[in-house]
């Protein structure tokens, strides 16, 4: 089984078009199977040949609901939404150093309602690697607590913020029993052997055109997406930037 899982931002009301269309185009015309995230990672140790898309959404950007949702929902197609709590807190996102507003815990009901699923991506969108291993482990019981209290659900999955993680957080990931996965914001497919920690997911933007998502299925764009960033990875977290 090849698992690719697609990490969208924002899909801005202009681009609502052409995500319908991306999405379209990997099911339609190379093939992909949309499946919710958990369905597909309790699967993919299973094997087989089968070709299965995950939709994913980082941070909470107030586009996730208004836009994406009434997409997602009329193609039948539940995604994930690695949340950052504190954001909708502070009713604030942040996106290439833009701030925009979040959703809201309303929006988060209703997109949980319809069947898409919360993840963890910290509570402040903290970066693993400027902290101490405690404080990340701080941010993702936070970010646990608040979700349950508010949302009245335990996520079990979780995104890096900026994708950032090295062996301390990878050793403290495989000794604990509570946290199921964790996922990289570069890499191509995913596979029954891939560490479930080290999720690879293919950074999506909504405004792409099919050019573009060509080289996405052939791994190309999400590497230069990557080393694109490799500079904005490096910058202090506290500039809180897009991934
Ligand atoms: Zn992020």
């Amino acid at each position: 089984m090849k698992w690719n899982i697609l990490c969208y931002h924002t899909v801005d009301p202009e681009q609502a078009d052409v995500f319908l269309r991306q999405l379209r185009w990997f099911r339609e015309t190379e093939g992909y199977k949309f499946q919710p995230f958990q369905k597909a990672f309790m699967s993919r140790s299973l094997g087989g040949h089968g070709k299965i898309m995950t939709v994913t959404f980082d941070d909470g950007d107030w586009t996730a609901s208004a836009v994406a949702q009434k997409v997602l929902d009329n193609e039948g197609i539940h995604a994930m939404l690695y949340l950052t709590p504190d954001y909708v807190l502070q009713k604030k996102c942040y996106q290439a150093q833009i701030v925009r507003p979040s959703l809201n815990w309303d929006e988060l009901g209703r997109w949980i309602e319809a069947g898409h699923e919360i993840g963890s991506h910290t509570n402040t969108h903290i970066n693993p690697l400027q902290c101490e291993i405690n404080t990340f482990i701080d941010e993702l019981e936070q970010s646990r607590s608040i979700i349950q209290t508010r949302l009245g659900i335990t996520p079990h999955h979780f995104a890096y913020p900026w994708g950032q993680h090295n062996e301390q957080t990878l050793q403290w990931f495989h000794g604990q029993s509570y946290w199921k996965s964790a996922a990289l914001v570069q890499g191509r497919f995913n596979r029954a052997p891939t560490d479930p920690f080290l999720l690879r997911r293919n950074v999506m933007s909504a405004d792409w055109d099919l050019q573009a998502m060509h080289r996405v299925v052939r791994g190309r764009i999400a590497r230069w997406v990557y080393q694109g960033k490799a500079s904005i990875f490096r910058m202090n977290s506290k500039e809180r930037i897009s991934c």
